[in-house]
Order: C-alpha cells, then sequence, then structure tokens
C-alpha cells in the first residue's frame, strides 16, 4: 500500500490518525476508505460504515436545515468548515441558491454584529495596529505560502451596518467562501485579512465579547503608515495575489485605490465589483425596454463607493461606444444625504464631482424624481425605506417599465422590496436588489426580482487574474465581465423579470467570466507568461472541485 505523501504532509510531518482527522482541510471524516483507515491507523477512530462524500453531504445539509433560524444555520456552516473543507464547499456550492444568503449577505452581517457572541475558532488573519514594524513576521505566521488572493477589511463600513471593527472578519471569510464555491477558487490558496485599526463603535468597544482593539480608530499618516506596511509586506510574500479591499470607510476607499491599483494587483469589489453587477442589469434591462445606455437618465441615492463607482463604470462604457466623456457623465445624477449633487454645491468630495451638473438645488429625492424623470433609480445609501411608495409611483408615471435597483445591504437596509416595488409600480418596475428577496406574485402574475450582488462578477474576475496571473486589474475587467453576465442572461430570465442568469448557474457564469477577464490579460501584456492555445481549457485547469482525494 502506498499513502499518498504528497497529499497528507505538512511542514515535513506526516498527518496520522486523529491528527488527520482534526485537519479540516484533509478530512474526509466517515468517508475514508478501508484502505485509508488501514494505511492511515485511523481503523477504530471512526465507526465501520465507509459513507460518499454525498451521503455525507446529505446529511450535512440536512442538519443545517433543522437549525432553529438562519444564524444558527450560519454557525452550522461554520461548524461544517471546521471539521471538513471538502465537504462544506460541496454542500454550498451544490445548494448556492439556499446557502449563499446563510454564508453572505443578508445572514453574514447579523453574524459579524454578533461576531464576539457566537465566535468558537479563529478563521483568517488579524494584523493589528499593534503589530506595525512587524506584519511580515505576522503574515508569515499563515499556514500556506501559495496564496493567490486575499480579501482586506478595516471594518468600517461592513455592509450597511457602518463600523464593526474586527468584528467585520465576517465579511472577508464569506467573500473568499464565494471566491471558491461560485468560481472554483482554490480555497487552500484564499487569505481572509482583518486590519484592526481599532473601532469608533463606543458600544462594541463597551461590549465584554469584542473581540478587537479597544481603541478609536487610528487615523491620518499612523493609519497610511499601516496600510502601507500591509500592502508592502503582501506584495513581499504574496507577490502573485490578487488583493481584493472590502468594506472600507469611502473617505479611505477611494485613497487606497488609487494609490495602489498601479502598483499591484488589487481592486475595491465595493466600487468595482458592484459596478460591473449594476452595469450589467442595466444591459440586461435595455433588452428588455429596448433603449440605449446613452439614451439613459440614472439617479443615484447615495454618492458613495457603490453609486460612483457604478456611474464611473456606466461613463466609461459610453465613452468606448464613442460619447464625449462629459455628455457620458450628464447621464448620471446623484442625490446625496444634502439632496441633489449639483455644481454649485461646496461640499462635495473629489468623487462626486464629476456628477455635479448644472442645475437648482434640490432638497428631496421625490422632488429629484419628478424634476428628472429618471429611468432609472438605484439605491446605495444604506438607508432603508427611502424609495418610498410616491418615489415608486412618481417612477411609474414618467416610464413605462422604470428600473429600481435597491442595493444597500443587508435586506434591513434596502431601500424598498421587490414587494413594494412591483406593488406601487403597478407590477412594471425592473427591479434588482442587493441581498435576495423571494418571487413575487401579483395580479396572477410571478415576478422573480433578480440578485443585484458583486457576487455574479468577483469570484470569476477573481478566478481570471489567478488564472493568468494578471499583474493589474484594470476597470476595463469590469466592462469585459459586466458584458458577459449580461449576455449569459437568458430571454426566459428576463421574461420573468430577472436581470441575472439564475444563482444556481453561478459555477458556469464566473467561469465564462473568468475566461474573458483571461483572454483580456493575455491580449493585453497583462498576463504572466505567453498565452496558452486554448485559454478556456487553461482557465478550467484551476478550478477547484470539492471532491475528495484518495491518500492511498
Ligand atoms: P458609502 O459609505 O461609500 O456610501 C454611502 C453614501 O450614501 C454616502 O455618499 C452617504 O453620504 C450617502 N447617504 C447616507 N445617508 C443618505 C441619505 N439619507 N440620503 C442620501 N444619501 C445618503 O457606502 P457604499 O460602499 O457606497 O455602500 C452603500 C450601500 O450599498 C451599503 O448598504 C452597501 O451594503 C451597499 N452595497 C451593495 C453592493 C452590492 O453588490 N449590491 C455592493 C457594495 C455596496
Amino acid at each position: 500500500m502506498t499513502i499518498r505523501r504528497d497529499l497528507l504532509e505538512h511542514a515535513g510531518h506526516l498527518r496520522l490518525g486523529t491528527e488527520l482527522l482534526h485537519d479540516p482541510k484533509r478530512n474526509k471524516g466517515t468517508a475514508f476508505t478501508d484502505a485509508e483507515r488501514d494505511a492511515l491507523r485511523l481503523r477504530g477512530l471512526l465507526p465501520p460504515h465507509v459513507f460518499t462524500e454525498a451521503e455525507q453531504a446529505q446529511r450535512a445539509l440536512a442538519n443545517i436545515r433543522r437549525a432553529p433560524d438562519d444564524l444558527q444555520r450560519y454557525m452550522a456552516m461554520t461548524a461544517l468548515q471546521d471539521r471538513n473543507e471538502t465537504l462544506y464547499f460541496r454542500v454550498l456550492a451544490d445548494n448556492l441558491t439556499e446557502l449563499m444568503p446563510i454564508v453572505y449577505t443578508p445572514t453574514v452581517g447579523e453574524a459579524c454584529q454578533k461576531f464576539g457572541h457566537i465566535f468558537q475558532r479563529p478563521r483568517g488573519l488579524f494584523v493589528s495596529a499593534a503589530d506595525r514594524g512587524r506584519i511580515g513576521e505576522v503574515l508569515r505566521n499563515w499556514p500556506a505560502s501559495d496564496v493567490r488572493v486575499i480579501v482586506v477589511t478595516d471594518g468600517e463600513r461592513i455592509l450597511g451596518l457602518g463600523d464593526l471593527g474586527a468584528h467585520g472578519m465576517g465579511i472577508p471569510v464569506g467573500k473568499l467562501n464565494l471566491y471558491a464555491a461560485c468560481a472554483g477558487v482554490d480555497p487552500r490558496k484564499c487569505l481572509p485579512i482583518t486590519l484592526d485599526v481599532g473601532t469608533n463603535n463606543a458600544a462594541l468597544r463597551d461590549d465584554v465579547l469584542y473581540v478587537g482593539l479597544r481603541q478609536p480608530r487610528i487615523t491620518g499618516a499612523a493609519y497610511d503608515e499601516l496600510v502601507e506596511e500591509l500592502v508592502t509586506e503582501v506584495a513581499r510574500n504574496y507577490p502573485y495575489a490578487l488583493l481584493q479591499f472590502e468594506d472600507f470607510g469611502n473617505h479611505n476607499a477611494f485613497r487606497l485605490l488609487a494609490r495602489y491599483r498601479n502598483r499591484l494587483c488589487c481592486f475595491n469589489d465595493d466600487i468595482q465589483g458592484t459596478a460591473a453587477v449594476a452595469l450589467a442589469g442595466m444591459l440586461s434591462a435595455l433588452r428588455v425596454t429596448g433603449g440605449r445606455l446613452r439614451d439613459q437618465r440614472i439617479l443615484f441615492l447615495g454618492a458613495g463607493e457603490a453609486g460612483t463607482g457604478i456611474a464611473d463604470l456606466v461613463t466609461a462604457e459610453l465613452v468606448a461606444t464613442g460619447m464625449p466623456d462629459a455628455a457620458a457623465r450628464r447621464v448620471c445624477w446623484f442625490v446625496d444625504s444634502q439632496g441633489l449633487v449639483t455644481s454649485q454645491r461646496q461640499d462635495l468630495a473629489a468623487h462626486k464631482r464629476p456628477y455635479a451638473h448644472e442645475h437648482a438645488a434640490i432638497v428631496d429625492l421625490l422632488a429629484a424624481v419628478r424634476t428628472l424623470r429618471p429611468t432609472a433609480l438605484i439605491g446605495a445609501s444604506g438607508q432603508p425605506q427611502t424609495f418610498t411608495q410616491p418615489i415608486v409611483a412618481a417612477m411609474a408615471e414618467h416610464h413605462d417599465r422604470p428600473l429600481i435597483f435597491a442595493l444597500s445591504n443587508p435586506t434591513s437596509k434596502a431601500e424598498c422590496t421587490a414587494e413594494q416595488a412591483y406593488q406601487w409600480s403597478g407590477g412594471r418596475a425592473i427591479f434588482a436588489s442587493g441581498s435576495p428577496f423571494a418571487p413575487v406574485e401579483l395580479d396572477g402574475h410571478r415576478h422573480v426580482p433578480g440578485q443585484g450582488n458583486n457576487a455574479y462578477i468577483f469570484p470569476g474576475v477573481g478566478l481570471g487574474v489567478v488564472a493568468s496571473g494578471a499583474r493589474r486589474v484594470p476597470d476595463k475587467m469590469f466592462r469585459i465581465a459586466a458584458r458577459t453576465l449580461a449576455d449569459l442572461t437568458a430571454d426566459a430570465d428576463l421574461a420573468s423579470g430577472c436581470l441575472y442568469p439564475p444563482l444556481a448557474d453561478i459555477r458556469a457564469v464566473s467561469l465564462q467570466i473568468a475566461i474573458a477577464v483571461a483572454t483580456f490579460a493575455y491580449a493585453n501584456e497583462l498576463a504572466t507568461g505567453p498565452r496558452p492555445d486554448d485559454v478556456a481549457a487553461h482557465v478550467r485547469s484551476f478550478v477547484f472541485e470539492p471532491n475528495y482525494v484518495s491518500y492511498v
């Protein structure tokens, strides 16, 4: 009997028996075969019947479903990941429609809010302000040396829930689980990082179960130097990794992206990933309404990372099709917490200024909708129930099929629900939301809302970047991802009201996005290594399948 030492050795040490059962990356539990039980000194440590992975998955799913609420289901999934990663990804990848709302938005929001209270085992790397000067050492404590995707947050703007400090770790963990489940990026090459710079959430600091530094956030030069050290050490220790910035406050998000985007392979998902999923939704919607993108008037509520990110990508798409930049910018209009963003305003941050058009001041959204008569209304404000009945009705009064996107997460922060959008528009709204909503029956018609969430984008972009070894992530990759996603939305999906392919197809969708992104990288001298003859086959060869391997 030959033992596959290459699959079992860890830090030069061959794992056997109990140790193997407690290693979630290699554990197969009751699926270890008779031959493996003999060779690996597992006999007697497991009940005698050998189960298949499919049978184990059936049992795991039944247990998760039995949990009394979504937070308990989240904890059951986390416990499964702590025991047996292959089985975790098998169950998640095969049941994404059911389980994505558990491991990701909306439940991950509640899990972050209660992180210290439900904490069982650490996952990911906690780098804190106290580690200044030795972040390289901290990174080298991570057990894997071949890291290809890193998601980092500083926890300042977790979903629409605000500053959750170190409890934001649920987000990088959740995002990276989707990289693996939705696109097949190898989870052993993924690294979640929380940069704990303190928290300004006093209630958290006072909570005896808070896991992070109990101090206000560091700011200014101290903050920048810490981020600089982290990024430098990431580049030094993991030169082939893609770095995704996630859920930073917008006063840092735009700056950090501008500082690092040409220095290493990185992107900001809230700005760029969201932009791609929203652009894809708009391109799909135009197949229903029949218009051209350039003729739309898009009104955003919320001029932050998501809103202005979307507007920048829409502008880039229009400019690429020949429209002058200034005219393209006028397609997008913004209402922020101070009212309509106009050229008279003196209080505007740099990312809003390109959309500060000549116009009289308007203070509220309803008046802006009545005056501007937008064809699309996009919510990215984190402010729930701000798309009120009169606002949705005004959208429907001016247009036969108004676009209404309530992108704020989690569900409790959505600008309106699917049911409200359909009901208040007489069933005519084309609706998408950041967190999932169930289909709505209205006047004998079934409306299926699409989930306009960047989960349709980042896993595929990530797989394409990893497979091609892309050294940068230019905006064009997100336009390509958006077009690919829109093209994969079937007429039947559109007929039911859904602007995206079903979540159940997301692995196939992500693969196509990855192939398109990798093809672009090879054609534009961004890739590492020569272009393979068959790019699609090359990308496919990187796809991780959650199947057990044989150790003997
Ligand atoms: P952000 O903090 O960068 O921007 C929020 C913006 O909303 C700010 O400009 C703020 O001034 C504005 N705002 C706050 N209160 C307002 C009010 N009452 N009226 C009008 N504007 C108001 O945050 P962000 O990254 O843009 O995220 C915003 C929301 O979008 C969050 O809920 C987030 O979860 C969601 N989001 C969704 C996706 C997705 O894939 N669907 C992706 C990213 C972000």
